[in-house]
């Protein structure tokens, strides 16, 4: 199979181990892009051979220039340098990977390019979806999900002739470092503790937002958004092993699951080459050696952000942009010791409370209810 993919986010989990797919495959790679690290962006350069970096921190970009200066590979910086990578001309499909909001402009270009979207970033359907899925079916292009619970629906759906016969969308989360805590416990727990994840290895912000199970929330909306479908028809379920990525219920309660061992380098595959299936360098699932699947109710006492998501999801407008702007900062500060792990629900809830109601009509009316809500978080906590 012949590719040329655009990659954004290569430096991250999801980029790394879609260059692992695409240099099984022999696979192209026509752009790369980055925030900040030219080290590894420049061995990435070194072995793909792209016509266009893109870094988004102008300072990275010219030194990126001067280490790369041997190789007929033009550099972009800033918004602009992303935008340019997600529409290259020569591109198949533009593969964005890239954590945050900072997501939904790439996305857009990519789309309004004509370019079928591989998408991980989840951020940019939570705030801008109905933008996104809107530009995408006056192009005529396809959002191809990565995130691995949207990639078990859609394997789900395939050869679903009916889309109403669908009458529930039941996502696996795996409850996350903190699985079984009661508030109480979760008041003192570190930036440490909820960087272990049981059995995924991710980006710092979705490892946070797993232990917050704002993750889920996010992939509630994400949902919602690639699969049309109301959130009063979309469940959650906890299942500790990570083996069920989600399953459909269909009208006659048929349920379909889609299974496989806990590596994202199969949704990254299937968004790559659907609706083709390939050989893939993952380990095979082994029923009889794991026994036991577990699932259990999810606990919205001591985890908020589902219920917030949900919440946000309902009211619509630009609320979801305002409560991934304030999960962004609230995680952020967490990071970096700032606040309590309890403060995050806390100032997304407060962040969600003061956005106006309103339909967003651009991009710029998303990311400005993004921006305020972040401005608020940060004011919060001075
Ligand atoms: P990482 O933190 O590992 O990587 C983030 C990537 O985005 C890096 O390449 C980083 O560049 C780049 N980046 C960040 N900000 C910018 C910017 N302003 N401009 C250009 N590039 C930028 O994140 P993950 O790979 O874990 O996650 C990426 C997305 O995929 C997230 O939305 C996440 O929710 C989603 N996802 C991740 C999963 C996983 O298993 N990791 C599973 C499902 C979904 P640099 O290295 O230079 O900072
Ligand atoms: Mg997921």
């Amino acid at each position: 199979m012949d590719k040329k993919i655009s990659l954004l986010g290569s430096t991250g989990s999801i980029g790394t181990q879609t260059l692992e797919v695409a240099r099984m495959h022999g696979f192209s790679v026509c752009a790369l892009a980055a925030h900040s690290n030219i080290q590894l962006l420049e061995e990435q350069i070194r072995e793909f051979r792209p016509a266009l970096a893109a870094v988004f921190d102008e300072n990275a970009a010219r030194d990126l220039k001067e280490r790369v200066r041997d190789l007929p590979v033009r550099v972009a910086a800033g918004m602009d340098g992303l935008c340019q990578a997600a529409s290259m001309g020569e591109a198949d499909i533009v593969c964005n990977a890239v954590v945050g909001m900072v997501g939904l402009l790439p996305t857009m270009a990519a789309v309004s390019a004509k370019k079928d979207v591989a998408l991980a970033n989840k951020e940019t359907l939570v705030a801008g979806g109905a933008l996104v899925m809107k530009a995408a079916r006056e192009n005529g292009v396809r959002i191809l999900p990565v995130d691995s619970e949207h990639s078990a629906i859609f394997q789900c759906l395939q050869g679903c002739p009916r889309p109403s016969a669908v009458a529930r969308l039941i996502l696996t989360a795996s409850g996350g470092p903190f699985f079984g805590k009661t508030r109480e416990e979760l008041k003192q727990v570190t930036p440490e503790q909820a960087l272990r994840h049981p059995n995924w290895s991710m980006g710092a912000k979705v490892t946070i937002d797993s232990a917050t199970m704002m993750n889920k929330g996010l992939e509630i909306l994400e949902t919602s958004w690639l699969f049309n479908m109301p959130v009063s028809q979309i469940d959650v379920v906890v299942h500790r092993e990570s083996i069920v990525h989600s399953m459909i219920e269909y009208q006659d309660y048929s349920v379909l699951a889609q299974l496989g061992v806990p590596d994202m380098r199969i949704p990254i595959q299937y968004a790559l080459t659907w609706p083709e299936r390939l050989p893939s360098p993952v380990n095979r699932l082994s029923l009889t050696e794991l026994g036991t699947l577990s699932f259990y109710p999810p606990d919205e006492q001591a985890f908020p952000c589902l219920g917030l998501a949900k919440q946000a999801a309902r009211q619509g407008g630009l609320t979801p942009a305002a409560m991934n702007g304030a999960n962004e900062e609230a995680v952020k500060l967490f990071l970096s010791g700032r606040i309590p792990f309890l403060q995050i629900p806390q100032l997304v809830e407060a962040a969600m409370k003061r956005q106006a109601a309103g339909q967003p009509d651009t991009p710029q009316q998303v990311m400005a209810a993004d921006q305020n809500a972040r401005n608020f978080v940060l004011e919060s906590v001075q």
